[in-house]
């Protein structure tokens, strides 16, 4: 009796433990897909979108243009679906929108997965890919901000759609957001909000990538590290999936640094995901923190460190493949 009293404790114990743990046990599968995201094509996507012809992708000029024909053509080459509302996957948001002439209008660019048993709930994973454009001659090439970030998404959707079509479709949707006139003010990001393809209420979570192929200053010594900022201000859910993942697949440093609430950088309200957050949606976002080149013309692709770019999209598409296969959504704290 006493044996099977102590028995039943220890199953209970193991349950409640497993409870805490990644629900994902496919681990081989999403080690496979994972090699999808491949450091020569970051490197490719990088190179173009901060190149000199792009002319600093200034939102609503011919240079950012070019880099939303490079994305849209990305993702009719994957064969990604366009929202039926977006059969181009540019969601256009007019010149007035920007406080600008209607002719330099700006689109987010957007293509998703459906998934397979939650459908209508999905995960957002979004970059800004406008930069400052030019002054002058001078071209601000936004390699670490946001090339780094754009590459990424592109990377991670490459492998989601991997798995896809060997039959693994994830069991809830991923949205994969491109987001315009984020340097002069969140714009893209506020637009999706008050114009999304899923409804906001079924939006389960916002990965922002917003520069992650540097090392800044504090970091030099031991670079394999990322400041996460959000991540346990709606969910405290969702902060443990970013540190379980962490932990049991890439051990990088997650810096909270910038996540404290009296941060004077303010980071938390800089990006795209703010704009998720203000309408309750858990967010992540990942940053490598300023150096030196941050907004000068200086922010060039040679300076991207591509194995670290790799290591942290990785860790990124690990995160996604998690939300977007467990039983349940994560559950935002009460209020
Ligand atoms: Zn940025």
């Amino acid at each position: 009796m006493r044996i099977l009293v102590l028995f039943t404790l220890f199953i209970s114990l193991l349950s409640c433990s497993a409870k805490r743990d990644l629900e994902n046990k496919d681990d081989l599968l999403m080690k496979k897909y994972a090699e999808e995201i491949d450091t020569e094509d970051l490197k490719e996507h990088l190179y173009l979108l901060a190149s000199d012809v792009l002319e600093g992708r200034k939102t609503g000029e011919k240079g950012q243009k070019m880099a939303t024909n490079y994305l849209t053509a990305y993702y009719k080459h994957l064969e990604l679906q366009a929202p039926q509302k977006y059969p181009k996957y540019e969601q256009t948001i007019p010149g007035e929108y920007f406080n600008r002439a209607a002719d330099k209008s700006s689109a987010n660019v957007l293509a998703y997965i459906l998934g397979s048993e939650f459908p209508e709930e999905v995960i957002v994973i979004s970059a800004h890919y406008d930069h400052l454009g030019k002054k002058g001659e001078m071209v601000f090439n936004g390699a670490d901000d946001n090339a780094s970030g754009t590459s990424a998404v592109m990377e991670i959707a490459e492998a989601f759609q991997a798995a896809v079509e060997d039959g693994h479709r994830p069991k809830r949707s991923i949205l994969f957001l491109h987001v315009t006139g984020e340097e002069s003010g969140l714009y893209g990001s506020r637009y999706y909000v008050s114009h999304p393809v899923f409804k906001i209420e079924n939006t389960v979570t916002n990965l922002n990538i917003d520069m992650i192929g540097r090392i800044d200053p504090k970091h030099e010594d031991k670079p394999e590290y990322i400041y996460l900022i959000g991540s346990d201000r709606l969910s405290e859910e969702l902060h443990e999936i970013a540190e379980t993942v962490n932990k049991e697949h890439f051990g990088l440093k997650l810096d909270y640094t910038f996540n404290k609430e009296n941060d004077p950088n303010r980071f938390y309200h800089r990006s795209d995901h703010y704009n998720f957050a203000q309408n309750g949606v858990p967010v992540i976002f990942y940053f490598n923190g300023e150096h030196a080149d941050y907004h000068r013309p200086t922010d060039t692709p040679e300076k991207i460190n591509y194995e670290l770019l790799k290591l942290r999209t990785d860790y990124i598409f690990y995160t996604a493949w998690e939300l977007a296969n467990r039983s349940k959504r994560v559950a935002v704290d009460p209020k």
